[in-house]
């Protein structure tokens, strides 16, 4: 099969590699869209590159029932289907609790194992087993079922920050998860502000229902926050980007008992200042979040299926395997909002 395969930092090749074929509780899904995330483009990069090269990277796949492991009675060849990418025991604390993001014995597709940038993905009997393949609706595009990831990334946020209606919620940093971090808030009734510097992405954010845009080129994003907000400051801030020191200077956009989310993955060995009588006195709530649960995965699905949350909006570039290298070079750029690689 035909496969975009990493060889090492800045080195992907599109090449003919063996398909995969199912160990026991096993499927193996035909890939039919597969989208391109952040973390694929910084992982090519060489950031948190997997020690097992080559790999097949790409963790937001839908696609087709192709083959069956023994053992597997809950599928069938040909099911239209989405995965959770994450391969978790179910059995730890973590699992048990429903932080099944952070099991002790976690791997997953493009994270141990290879992923969906390619035309057959092997799904482990791990991800089956916690209800982590979804068959989707004859009348849901497979782009769109390939969101239900990074949108379920979005809804682990939502869940963490406690994001209310009537909230004011900033967002710093307007990519793709800024841009579904901002659908999401709209949806559960919150005010959105987006702080973000790129024309492009300002606009974007404005037709997606962002209620004020701030451009830190142009003004102070703690005036203008403040102007906002009654001098209040936000109740959550989201920062959906990987720049530390834009974090740091965001702290103080959140009010009085707000809570400020770490959301984007910065690089390894950076830091931040904090005073700790800003979290003491002001009772400021630090959270991370980070991928999701196999529950909010089912639920974006739903959300998307329910045409509550309009994902289509979000896709702006399409692809195939043989333009996969263009498809990383815009993202790497910037260029566009979310690519989905289809076959
Ligand atoms: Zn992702
Ligand atoms: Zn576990």
């Amino acid at each position: 099969m035909k496969a975009a395969v990493v060889h090492g930092a800045n080195d992907i090749r599109i090449e003919e590699v063996d398909c995969p074929v199912p160990e026991p509780g096993d499927i193996v899904v035909r890939v039919r869209a597969s989208g391109i995330c952040a973390t694929d483009v910084k992982t090519l990069l060489g950031q948190g590159l997997p020690k097992d090269l080559p790999t097949i990277l790409g963790h937001e796949v839908a696609g087709e029932v192709s083959a069956l492991g023994k053992g597997v009675s809950d599928f069938a060849v040909g099911d239209r289907v989405a995965v959770y990418p994450i391969a978790v025991c179910g059995e730890c604390d973590y699992c048990l609790g429903e932080r099944h993001n952070l099991c002790r014995h976690e791997f997953g597709l493009a994270h141990g194992i290879d992923g969906g940038f390619a035309e057959y993905v092997r799904i482990p009997r791990q991800i089956l087993n916690v209800g982590g393949v979804i068959k989707i609706p004859d009348e849901l595009s497979f782009e769109l079922a390939a969101m239900a990831e990074p949108l379920s990334c979005g809804l682990a946020a939502l869940r963490v920050n406690k994001v209310q209606p009537d909230d004011t919620v900033v967002i710093v940093g307007a990519g793709p998860m800024g841009m579904i971090h901002l659908l999401l808030a709209k949806w559960r009734g919150a005010k959105v502000i987006i702080l973000e510097k790129m024309p492009g992405r300002q606009e974007f954010a404005r037709k997606l229902g962002a209620d004020a845009i701030i451009d830190p080129n142009n003004e102070d994003p703690l005036e203008a926050v403040n102007k906002l907000t009654d001098s209040d400051g936000a109740d959550v801030v989201i920062t959906s980007l990987s720049d530390t020191q834009v974090i740091e200077s965001s702290l103080p956009l959140v009010k009085k008992g707000g809570v400020f989310n770490i959301f984007g993955g910065p690089p390894a060995g950076q830091r931040i200042n904090i005073d700790p009588r800003w979290i003491h006195y002001q009772e400021i709530t630090i959270t991370g979040s980070f991928a999701s649960t196999p529950m909010d995965f089912r639920e974006a699905i739903y959300l998307i299926a329910t045409q509550q949350i309009d994902a289509a909006r979000l896709i702006t570039d399409r692809f195939t395997l043989d333009s996969m290298l263009d498809a990383i070079e815009r993202a790497r750029s910037l260029q566009m909002i979310k690519g989905v690689v289809l076959a």
